[in-house]
């Protein structure tokens, strides 16, 4: 058996056997069936050792990951995920290592009955790609905000930021801000539920600073944000002694909440979206006809936040 024979092998293990996967893993392609009257939502994210994840990381975390960001995009097209392909470098194939990584991989899977349905194996730095497949009737783009919307983020900002510094060696922060920067929870349920009202929608992997400014400019509007709002974790608040780092938990990233905005005749939808998938949605901001984003602390005052030259979005 050769290394990557048994690669495949692993790959094999999986439980997902969708029907509307036609050939799998083994043929030249994947032949697959779409639902009728739906759009297929595809998506594709690298992560890269020591880019994306550090080279400590487990394999297991690495597994579980690589598909997380990938359906947190399908989640905030309120796409329903179907299947997944994996492109997968790797310095040597280590078994043990091969197993751990499919465990996570699959492990994600499963939990939202996806199918891996084919990839490719090569030797190199380690390095994951993983294009994702999803069934939507109507999507949810970054391009529908409008001025007077109101602005929300899933749950709590900033904890993945504190789980980097965990594997950095510090040894304050809290497990789940651990588990949120190895292990986020992709929105896929909340992107379905939020479908119908949303009029844009993003997840958040970049900081909201920044991935809020899409949204701005592809709906050509800006946003004011209220940085009392903004969502922290307990966990959060109590690794810092003082003023917890807004700016830190407003630019790190690695959030995969979902940032959304609704005409404000909604809000009490979202009120019940909130308590019927238990996930805190909150309030952050509005969408304003001005070109540029602002953020205002609690007395109103207009706060500098220092960010990748996205001021202005006109030209
Ligand atoms: P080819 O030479 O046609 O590219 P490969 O030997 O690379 O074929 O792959 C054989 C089969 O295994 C194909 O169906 C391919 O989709 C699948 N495959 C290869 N690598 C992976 C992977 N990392 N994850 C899932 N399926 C894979
Ligand atoms: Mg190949």
């Amino acid at each position: 058996m050769t290394e990557f024979d048994l690669i495949y092998k692993l790959l094999n293990t999986q439980s997902q056997q969708r029907s509307d996967v036609l050939t799998g893993i083994g043929d030249d392609c994947a032949i697959l069936s779409v639902p009728d009257n739906h759009s297929l939502a595809v998506s594709m994210d690298t992560l890269v050792a020591g880019v994306h994840f550090p080279e400590s990381a487990s394999a297991y975390s690495i597994g579980y990951k690589s598909v997380a960001v990938n359906l947190s995009d399908l989640a905030s097209a309120g796409a329903t995920p179907a299947w997944f392909t994996l492109s997968l470098t790797m310095p040597a194939a280590d078994e043990n290592w091969v197993k751990e990584f499919v465990r996570g991989v699959f492990t994600l899977a499963d939990k939202y009955n996806v199918q891996l349905v084919g990839g490719d194996t090569c030797k190199g730095p380690l390095s994951i790609s993983i294009q994702a497949h999803g069934f939507v009737k109507k999507a949810m783009l970054r391009s529908g905000a409008k001025a007077g919307n109101l602005i929300y983020v899933s749950e709590t900002l900033g904890d993945a930021a504190l789980g980097l510094k965990a594997s950095q060696g510090d040894n304050t922060v809290e497990a789940d801000c651990i588990k949120q920067f190895n292990e986020p929870e992709p929105r896929v349920k909340l992107g379905l539920a939020i479908n119908d009202i949303a009029t844009s929608c993003i997840d958040i992997s970049d900081g909201l600073i920044s991935d809020i400014t899409h949204i701005c400019k592809q709906s050509q509007c800006g946003a004011d944000i209220y940085l009392d709002k903004i969502p922290l974790s307990a966990s959060y608040q109590r690794y810092y002694t003082n003023q917890p780092d807004i700016i830190k938990a407003l630019s790190f990233g690695d959030d995969y909440e979902l940032c959304f905005t609704i005409d404000k005749s909604n809000k009490k939808n979202i009120d019940i979206i909130s308590r019927e998938s238990g996930l805190n949605l909150t309030c952050i901001g509005t969408i304003s006809t001005e070109s540029k984003l602002r953020c205002f602390n609690q007395n109103n005052e207009l706060v500098d936040i220092p960010r990748r030259g996205f001021e202005h979005f006109n030209g």
